[in-house]
């Protein structure tokens, strides 16, 4: 297939779920790790596509969501500084911190600006000499080749007024994890397609042997879902735990060598903490010494910031596919997209915002 159309046709759609009920023999529960794969599941109401025996687990891959709530109040008390231009993608801009958004920074005067790409934030920098811009630089394997690379243009363009704050996570170590804890019900994954691109799919083929599980890297298109589901079912039912690539038409097994190279001159591995989940080890990036001029966290005084989460979120349970969304007593009340509680009903990938636009009638 070829064209965006052939990837949400609904007679192939058809077909894929007719051989999904004809392979399947019992139930199985089935993650997919990325929220972009969650908000095409809930659009597409694939969940009520499939047979009943298929539970969807959503995972933790939202980004914004996993973004610890200690990050979000040092940004705004960067961003809350004289001097500075805070910089970010327009999705952290609404995430709750303890007592504030980065919105509100901006509202109260704060110089908060929306960026489409770390490099529109350089380019910001060359422009004031005399503020300190800061990006902030989140997200999962996908968005680092390009943040790395900001680091790596603004050391070359001598700019001494660039930083980034940091808060890179890794989604191996987190499927490791995942599965790892003593209640889990996870028997199948679909890996992220676009983390794959960047990353490729080696590292998940010692998880798949030693959990005995297979995983599917699939795209987010309806079809690939479909088609990821599918290569999940049948792996189960024939005992099997194989890595399979769905999303062949963009991942190749090594991913994008030159984008690692990139990633790997700037950042390194570290443990890091998981917003509901607690400290992963070795789930995260942080910036190598050598870059250390560009580490905001090196530059502004946020140590020992306190924090503390809304006492209605179970973004935790959520994040790791023990509850879903309408299992929370805030979800649709308290907590909505206008006002949200956690950070999963900020972004368009949170699990709490697919379910309130596609699901929260049925429920
Ligand atoms: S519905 Fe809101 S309060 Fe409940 S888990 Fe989701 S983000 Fe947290």
């Amino acid at each position: 297939m070829k064209y965006i159309d052939e990837y949400r046709n609904s007679h192939s759609a058809k077909v894929l779920t007719q051989k999904i009920k004809s392979s399947i023999t019992k139930p199985w529960n089935i993650m997919e790790i990325c929220g972009g794969q969650t908000h095409t599941i809930l659009k597409y109401s694939i969940d009520e596509l499939l047979p009943s025996e298929i539970n969807l687990i959503h995972g933790p891959g939202c980004p914004v969501c996993v973004t610890p709530l200690e990050i979000i109040d040092k940004a705004i008390a960067i961003a809350s500084e004289k001097n500075v231009i805070f910089t970010s993608f327009g999705d952290m801009l609404r995430v709750p911190g303890s007592r504030l958004d980065l919105l509100s920074v901006k509202a109260n005067g704060g110089d908060v600006r929306m960026v489409y790409s770390p490099m529109d934030a350089l380019k910001i920098a060359e422009q004031n000499p005399n503020k300190k811009v800061v990006f902030f630089s989140v997200g999962f394997e996908t968005t680092s080749p390009a943040n790395a690379m900001s680091v790596i243009e603004a050391h070359k363009r001598g700019l001494e007024n660039y930083s980034i704050l940091c808060s890179h996570v890794l989604v191996p170590p987190a499927i490791d994890a995942l599965l790892s804890s003593s209640n889990t019900s996870i028997q199948g994954f679909l890996a992220a397609g676009h983390v794959c691109t960047v990353m490729g799919y080696k590292e998940y083929i010692p998880i798949a042997e030693k959990y005995k599980v297979p995983i599917v890297v699939t795209g987010f298109e309806p079809i690939d879902i479909l088609q990821g589901v599918l290569g999940c079912v049948v792996q189960l039912e024939d005992e099997k735990c194989e890595v399979v690539n769905q999303y062949s038409r963009v991942v190749r097994i090594d991913g994008n060598i030159e984008a690692k190279k990139v990633i790997f001159e700037v950042f390194e591995i570290t443990d890091r903490k998981w917003r509901g989940i607690g400290i992963i080890p070795q789930s995260g990036y942080k910036i190598k010494n050598k870059y250390a001029d560009y580490d905001a966290e090196k530059i502004f005084d946020v140590a020992g910031i306190e924090v503390s989460e809304s006492p209605l979120c179970i973004a935790g349970n959520i994040l790791q596919g023990v509850k879903k969304p309408f299992e929370c007593s805030a979800f649709g009340k308290e907590c909505t997209p206008e006002h949200p509680l956690g950070a999963p009903m900020v972004s368009t990938e949170g699990a709490c915002a697919a379910y309130f636009h596609y699901k929260k009638s049925t429920n």
